[in-house]
């Protein structure tokens, strides 16, 4: 085995492994650009800290759950001038999450709540926080079957572990009595302690009849809007544009 092998051999065992995989590369930085010891051993340690980041942000990415991977610079803030892109900016700083307030996006489909949920999400990942995705609906039904199985308070503490929360969707779909029950549990355990995303369809006007019930919407939404921001989205669904462009749809005519 030569030196280098060898070398190569001991960084893996040692978990250095974008180093093992770029030795001779870094061998090679080194001599053409004359790199002294100190600037070889910075530039070494900086590459194998990125690594390390690099695999913990996919880890957690990965068991956060996310429907897809989009981020706030792939978002086109010009297209969706209801968004005030300084201020989402500000946002994706994420000290909101550190404070445990909650974030609502409210609109209709396509104009980019997912999209902007995930990509707070994934800010929030880089800060080191943890995340988790969900829809409403897997939520509501993950409760309930934790409750018919008596296991409710364990499931209500695993929803409480991720420092953000993002639950999806809040309204496509009728939520039971029953089930805006187990939702409202979930949100007074997360009240003021951790940060929450929640999309939505509808005003907050139209919660009443997604949750099955006045009281119980009235209820959730007092604690969710108590430290808050509230995003109200409008324009037309960027998945429209997309395919008025691409010929597959025609405009509407606008009647008035
Ligand atoms: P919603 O959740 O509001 O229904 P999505 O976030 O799923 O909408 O957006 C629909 C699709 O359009 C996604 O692929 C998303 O990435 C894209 N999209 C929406 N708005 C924008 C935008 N302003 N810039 C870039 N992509 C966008
Ligand atoms: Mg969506």
């Amino acid at each position: 085995m030569s030196h280098l092998d060898a070398l190569e051999q001991d960084l893996r065992d040692l978990k250095l492994t974008r180093l093992a995989d770029q030795l001779q590369g870094f061998l090679a930085s080194a001599a053409k650009q004359e790199w002294d010891y100190g600037t070889f051993l910075g530039n070494v340690v900086k590459e194998e800290l990125a690594a390390r980041r690099d695999r913990r942000t996919e880890m957690a990415t990965r068991m956060a759950r996310l429907p897809f991977v989009k981020t706030i610079e792939n978002f086109d803030f010009a297209y969706q001038p209801s968004i005030n892109a300084k201020q989402f900016k500000e946002l994706s700083a994420v000290r909101w999450i550190a404070n445990g307030e909650n974030l609502i996006l409210l609109g209709p489909p396509g104009v980019g709540k997912t999209h902007l949920a995930v990509a707070l999400g994934i800010k929030a990942i880089e800060q080191g926080y943890k995340i988790q995705f969900t829809s409403a609906q897997a939520l509501i039904a993950s409760l309930a079957r934790a409750n018919m199985e008596n296991r409710l308070e364990e499931r209500l503490k695993l929803y409480c572990q991720a420092k953000l929360l993002i639950v999806d969707e809040i309204g496509y779909i009728p939520i039971d009595r029953h089930g805006a029950n187990l939702f409202f549990q979930l949100i007074s355990r997360r009240y003021e302690k951790g940060a929450m995303i929640m999309t939505s369809n509808q005003p907050f006007s139209g919660w009443g009849e997604v949750f099955g019930d006045a009281v119980i919407a009235t209820a959730i939404l007092d604690r969710v809007l108590h430290h808050s921001i509230t995003i109200n989205i409008k324009g037309e669904s960027y998945r429209l544009k997309e395919k008025l462009k691409a010929g597959i749809v025609q405009r509407q005519e606008q009647k008035d």
